[in-house]
């Protein structure tokens, strides 16, 4: 081929950045990269799923912003794959496409009571927080006003965000970037007490060591643990010697169940071994039952007959992501992943040439943002093997695309237009003291990009 290759990647989340920056750093190959998101705004969990008060992690952002400043790659934000294009269309302009468009929907309990009003994903209340422009905006306020008591079912990382933010005081968020109308809900809120609901012990929940202890350190929070669940079974007790992370896992929680009990205003009870079986209510939720479990041989729950009943007003389910399949692209529904070869993407057994995958849709949603940078250069690595044989695009000049789309009634925005948004945002920050203030509104978003 005579010309650079064309490549576009799914997404702009770190899995995709990540792909585009493996793409365009190394020198054998010229490539040229469009990074599509179907938000006007780049950057994906980073911006819409890391918690705002986390502003180290956050800062990942300035990375990624230097590769979309690279002259070989360019955003296409505000373009939905699947939707304004076709992954068959994009065949016409790009000679190999990786997707990295994530796992944009949540687990489910499959328990009755689920659907009640007052029983949210920590997916949507994630979004909402985040200022997503697609977030439900009333229906999560609503859901969280007149509420004392929310149960928090998961033990990850997500479920420890969303009972942070929810516990802190106004003062301790006053410096994120959350849209004011969220940090307004957030002050005006009524939560009091927490129950955060691992179905297995301490020694299995997936949540990380710096990120529990910070529950521990909150203003105006008391954390209660039963010093039952801190007592581990021998295969739990062998893993938490095994294992660094474990251990330090299970000491934290040790600690708090040797709390004297305080004071405070809020309490955050952290249990254990607890299986939720039904969420109560005739209109929205009034309480939840949670059967007592006890591990198997093989370290799964098991219920144990024993029930309780806790009064609560609000089930934040926080059970994990899960992806969805995107229209012409292979899909394994049980793993609700793009099943692949060393992220060559495979149907009926074949890799299908020219389309590869990276990220969350293809291992899963596991792993912290840096196992996304390893995860995206092996796909790379896949890609750039396969360069000789990869189907040539019959329209690869820069603008096809973009006058593909403009033809079709689709405005892609682009890294200036993003730009736009970023100043407004620090500009709206300003305004109250803070480095940023996010903007949600899409309408708003494209204007500012378009303007
Ligand atoms: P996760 O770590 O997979 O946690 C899911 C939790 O849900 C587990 O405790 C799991 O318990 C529980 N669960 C699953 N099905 C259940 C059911 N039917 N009933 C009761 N509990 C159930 O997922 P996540 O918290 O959504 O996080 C996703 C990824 O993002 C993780 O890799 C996480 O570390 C990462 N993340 C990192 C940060 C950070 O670094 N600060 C922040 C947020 C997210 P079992 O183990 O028993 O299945």
């Amino acid at each position: 081929m005579t010309r650079s290759l064309r490549v576009a990647v799914v997404g702009s989340g770190p899995s995709g950045i990540y792909a585009a920056d493996s793409l365009t750093s190394q020198t054998d190959i010229p490539i040229a990269v469009d990074v599509i998101d179907k938000l006007p705004v780049p950057y994906g969990l980073v911006r819409y799923g890391v918690a705002p008060d986390h502003l180290s992690i956050r800062s990942v952002r300035n990375t990624l912003e230097k590769v979309l400043d690279r002259p070989e790659v360019r955003f296409l934000g505000n373009v939905e794959v699947g939707r304004d294009v076709s992954i068959d269309q994009m065949r016409q302009f790009y000679d190999a496409i990786v997707l990295t468009y994530g796992a944009a929907s949540d687990r489910r309990l499959g328990i009755p009571g689920e659907d009640l009003f007052g029983s949210i994903a920590a997916t949507d209340l994630v979004n909402w927080y985040c200022g997503h422009p697609t977030a439900d905006r009333a229906a999560i306020e609503a859901a969280l006003a007149n509420v004392q008591s929310v149960a928090v079912i998961g033990v990850g990382n997500v479920a420890v965000d969303v009972t942070r933010v929810l516990l802190k005081e106004p003062s301790e968020l006053d410096y994120t970037d959350m849209p004011q109308h969220v940090l307004d809900a957030l002050a005006a809120s009524d939560i009091t007490q927490v129950y955060l609901i691992g179905r297995r012990g301490p020694a299995q929940a997936t949540f990380t060591t710096k990120e529990l202890r910070e529950l521990g350190e909150l203003e105006a929070v008391d954390v209660v643990v039963d010093p039952v669940d801190v007592v581990l079974d021998p295969v739990s007790a062998a893993a938490a010697e095994g294992d660094r992370a474990i251990s330090r896992n299970v000491e934290v929680v040790r600690e708090w169940s040797q709390r004297e009990s305080g004071a405070k205003a809020k309490k955050l009870h952290v249990r254990f071994y607890g299986k939720p079986i039904d969420i109560v209510g005739d209109d929205r939720v009034e309480s939840i039952i949670i059967e007592r479990t006890a591990l198997d041989e093989n370290g799964n729950a098991v219920g144990t007959g024993g029930t309780e009943t806790i009064p609560v007003q609000l089930v934040i389910r926080s059970v994990g992501y899960r992806g969805l399949p995107l229209e012409g692209v292979p899909f394994d529904t049980d793993r609700a992943v793009v099943p692949n070869d060393e992220g060559r993407v495979v149907a009926n057994g074949s890799p299908v040439p020219g389309l590869y995958v990276a990220g969350w849709i293809k291992r899963g949603p596991s792993g912290i943002i840096g196992t996304n940078k390893k995860d995206a250069s092996a796909t790379v690595a896949s890609l750039l093997a396969d360069a000789d044989v990869l189907p040539e695009a019959p329209d690869a000049s820069v603008d096809a695309v973009t006058t593909w789309l403009a033809e079709h009634g689709v405005e892609a925005i682009t890294y200036a237009g993003w730009q736009a948004i970023d100043a407004a945002e620090m500009a709206l920050g300003a305004t109250r003291g803070r480095d940023r203030t996010t903007i949600h509104d899409t309408d708003q978003l494209i204007a500012l990009a378009t303007s």
